[in-house]
């Protein structure tokens, strides 16, 4: 095949026809399927500058990938380049200063196996393949954010590619307008970051792994388990972070769960769960173990890929029990084809919260807590009775709720950067137009003016390079979501 189309492009490039094209061009979530060009593994700044070069002398679009979590899929699409960078994965730590310089390309996983050697915590995320540039970029939710702030509360400096090919660096010093902006907006709309200096927390001895099961209960203990979520919320240790679900599976019935990490000890944690642990049909495992131990178990129950529809909203107020009784409502049935439907609730407040509401691009520094609404599916052909159940339930979730989390996206959403940014979304428009005045990084939910046309209509791979094949390969995958328990009932 002539390749010559490819002249001043560098690091490992993926076409169509490579037979591993068809693993490659894939993200987290399988339901959301995209035909990219060219994915190009760069290996160093300079390939990803090649990259940028190469793309605007020849018109198409970039995306940038590091874990490929996005859930709408954002950071591949059809036609365009893929600048990946997951080979980028040089973690460094300077003890002296304090802080830990990561790579483009490491993984939430990477990044806790490197501090955990040296005695540190991280701030990060729960799933151990997202990528953590990606995460913090949009802000950073993690089970120490309660503690130690979001993931882009740690960051001290970030080095990116520029639309021209040039790395710049943005920190408190240097430009720090695209510093204040990468901090909550910065994925996939300044350039490709290829490297984020953190601020260390300190060294912690052993933490508290925090797992609640409540297995095959009904609606009514579904509504007492949020009143006791907002009962929990409302006096919670700032040492404390919580995720809180309520859902209905087909292996589990309905069911509810609280998954958290606590800088304590376990007795400390029992006395502040006591709400939690008195709904009947609670079975607990609250234990004392490493940091590094309670994030692998945590991050165990994550399956290599899945394919789901989901909508995040911010929440503000507590609610009273007719609209408990409504939300619980909306897991009673699942739409076809579903698995697994739920409700997730990630705990804000603490630290988060000490942060002003105008110091990042993070708009939403005062909510409570993130709702997340989640439909998973084995097949693809029930993606949209999943979509239409998503879309459907966000009216009523609307109503009592406001905007949206940037790393849980939603395609649904009209005005999305007012939902996304909320009053920051003139700042960040400005500070686009003058870090990427061509609008070189664009998506479909970017801070772009539009979203440029893709020359190339790649839609589907021709039979001749995999195409087929891969879906007679798919139609036989085994099931692939979460395990969502990791206590044993017995226990
Ligand atoms: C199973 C699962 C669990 C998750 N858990 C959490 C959680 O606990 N807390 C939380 O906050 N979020 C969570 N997320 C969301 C996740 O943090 C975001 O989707 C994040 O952006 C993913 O980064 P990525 O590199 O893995 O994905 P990608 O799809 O590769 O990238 C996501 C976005 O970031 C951009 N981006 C990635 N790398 C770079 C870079 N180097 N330079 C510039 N832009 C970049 C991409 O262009 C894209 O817009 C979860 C997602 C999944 C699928």
């Amino acid at each position: 095949m002539e390749t010559c189309f490819l002249w001043g492009l560098s690091g490992r490039v993926v076409l169509p026809w490579d037979p591993s094209y068809n693993k490659d061009r894939q993200g987290f979530n399988r339901a959301a399927q995209s035909y990219p060009f060219i994915i190009n593994y760069c290996q160093t700044p300079r390939d990803v500058s090649n990259a940028i070069l190469w793309a605007r002398r020849n018109g198409v679009e970039i995306r940038i990938r590091n874990g490929g979590h996005n859930y709408e899929g954002y950071s591949s699409g059809n036609g365009v380049l893929v600048i990946d960078v997951s080979d980028m994965t040089g973690i460094e730590m300077d003890e002296q200063a304090h802080t830990v310089r990561v790579q483009g390309g490491v993984t939430n996983k990477q990044l806790y196996e490197f501090v955990a050697a040296q005695g540190y915590p991280f701030p990060g995320g729960t799933c151990p393949t997202v990528g953590v540039c990606g995460y913090a970029l949009g802000g950073g939710w993690g089970l120490s954010c309660r503690a130690f702030g979001l993931g882009c509360d740690s960051i001290e400096e970030i080095e990116l590619v520029n639309y021209e090919g040039r790395v710049i660096r943005a920190s408190s010093r240097i430009n720090c307008d695209l510093f204040w902006a990468l901090r909550g907006a910065g994925g996939g709309n300044f350039g490709v970051v290829t490297s984020v200096t953190f601020r260390l927390p300190p060294p912690v001895q052993r933490v508290t792994l925090i797992e609640i099961d409540y297995r095959h209960v009904d609606a009514k203990t579904q509504e007492l388990f949020l009143w006791m979520w907002q009962q929990w919320l409302r006096q919670a240790d700032n040492r404390m972070t919580l995720l809180a679900r309520i859902y209905n599976s087909d292996a589990d019935g309905l069911a509810a769960l609280v998954r958290g990490i606590f800088y304590g000890e376990p007795e400390e944690a029992h006395a502040m769960l006591y709400g939690f642990l008195s709904i009947p049909g609670a079975v607990p495992s609250i234990e004392s173990m490493s940091f590094l131990q309670a994030v692998a178990r945590l991050g165990s129950a994550y399956p290599a890929y899945e394919r789901f529809r989901a909508a995040s909203r911010f929440v503000f107020r507590d609610f009273c029990p007719c609209e408990i009784r409504e939300i619980v409502s909306l897991i009673q049935e699942r739409p076809a084809g579903s698995v697994f439907a739920g409700i997730s609730l990630y705990a804000l407040g603490g630290q988060v919260a000490e942060t002003g509401r105008d110091e990042t691009a993070f708009f939403y520094r005062n909510a409570h807590y993130i709702l997340w609404l989640e439909s998973v599916f084995e097949e693809n052909r029930f993606a949209a009775a999943s979509s239409l159940w998503v879309s459907k339930r966000l009216g009523l979730l609307k109503s009592l709720t406001r905007g949206s989390y940037v790393n849980f996206p939603y395609a649904g959403l009209g005005d999305f950067k007012w939902e996304y940014f909320g009053a920051h979304e003139k700042r960040l428009e400005l500070i686009k137009r003058k870090y990427d005045p061509r609008d070189v990084f664009t998506f479909p939910q970017g801070l772009a003016r539009r979203e440029k046309k893709a020359p190339f209509r790649l839609t589907q791979v021709p039979t001749v390079f995999g195409g087929t094949e891969f879906t007679v390969q798919a139609a036989k995958e085994k099931k692939n979501h979460r395990g969502f328990r990791y206590v044993s009932p017995q226990a």
